[in-house]
């Protein structure tokens, strides 16, 4: 463990992360796009052109060994796209093709070929087709009267309901949504028609073959968890099997994990981050604001997540206020979330108590 980061200082070089989430033929709103997190092909392809043209851009990997060995140049970039919808091979693929351009594809490997939805996809598609014209549930704490007249009522709903359930335990998180769902006159969650193409995750060729084209395929857990609520044993089961699962399919080092729901420490943290490294990943990826000062012992990388509601001027405003940003990291705030490595977990790496199956999410 080196902890004296000082060692490093001169030798840290500004790298920008920018993510996605799913990518879409044509552009999708409301119930069918919360948060914007599709991005359209149009969109896609101005913001990577414009990438292209002011960074060098490389995988996560590539990044780190350059950096090892003293040549990791100036106006560096990372691309990563989460989640594994389908459309980040239908879409973002031919467009990094056709551009040259490498990125890091971080796939969530209990979905990988099946027809398992996201919780919130599921909530979505509740919403956007029940015929009920309100939503009451009671929650321990309070009780949420949610009108649905009109589509921006069920959007607002939507965000609302995201943000209740989104930090809950497990277990709380899915009689919640079960009730939420009863609400909306969905006894049986299988009936609830999808939202489209678009919720469709990727298959184990699609991603294959984009390995064998230089996409750098990385683990977003197993079963799309928030590590940093888990027991070490789950996390330890969640990251260890997804690593096994994405080399065993693509023949191929995994050597990035990034973290569902994305930010330090809510999603993952030191203890979290131990255990990935002694998993075998090389660095864990947080969705923050997407300027990293990297250095030979970089383990932490963070990126900013841009969606359809993202024009040019913003992405370019995110990464042009580096000399901002950067003073933010070397002053307090950032710096400690920065540094060389990471605390000691509750348990030393070896003493976490393993387990042998992962829980059912109940998310099909
Ligand atoms: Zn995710």
């Amino acid at each position: 463990m080196f902890r004296d980061s000082s060692a490093y200082a001169d030798k840290r070089t500004l790298v920008f992360g920018v993510t996605y989430h799913g990518s879409t033929a044509e552009p999708q709103s409301g119930l069918d796009n919360v948060y914007g997190k599709h991005i359209s092909a149009g969109k896609l392809r101005v913001q990577l052109t414009w990438l292209a043209r002011h960074f060098r851009v490389m995988t996560i990997a590539e990044i780190l060994r350059r950096c090892r060995e003293g040549n990791l140049p100036a106006r560096t970039a990372f691309v990563a796209f989460h989640d594994g919808y389908a459309g980040n091979y239908h879409v973002a693929f031919p467009l990094l093709k056709e551009l040259g351009i490498p990125a890091d594809m971080l796939v969530p490997t209990a979905m990988v070929g099946t027809s398992c939805r996201f919780w919130v996809d599921v909530l979505d598609a509740a919403l956007k087709h029940t015929d009920r014209r309100e939503c009451s549930v009671r929650f321990e704490e309070e009780g949420l009267i949610l009108p649905l007249e009109t589509p921006e009522q069920r959007l607002e709903a939507a965000v609302l309901l995201r943000k209740h359930l989104k930090w809950q335990p497990e277990p709380v998180l899915e009689a919640r949504l079960a009730q939420v769902l009863a609400q909306l006159g969905w006894d049986d969650p299988a009936g609830i028609p999808r939202l489209g193409e678009h919720e469709t995750c990727l298959d184990w060729n699609q991603v294959r073959e984009m390995a064998q084209a230089g996409i750098a395929i990385g683990s977003h857990t197993h079963r799309h968890v928030i590590c940093a609520q888990q027991d070490a044993a789950t996390v330890y089961l969640e990251m260890d099997t997804s690593r096994h699962v994405i080399q065993a399919e693509t023949g191929q080092p995994c050597r990035v994990l990034c973290y569902p729901n994305g930010s330090y420490p809510r999603s993952g943290c030191d203890a979290t981050d131990v255990i990935a490294r002694g998993v075998g990943y090389e660095c864990v990826l947080y969705m923050m604001e997407g300027h990293n000062l990297v250095h030979p012992r970089t383990f932490r990388l963070t990126g900013t997540a841009f969606g359809e509601q993202d024009t040019l001027d913003h992405v370019k405003y995110s990464l042009s206020a580096w000399r901002f940003k950067v003073r933010q990291m070397r002053g307090r705030k950032l710096w400690k979330w920065n540094r060389d490595t990471v605390d000691e977990p509750i348990l030393p790496f070896d003493q976490i108590p393993r387990i042998t199956t992962l829980g059912t999410k109940k998310i099909c």
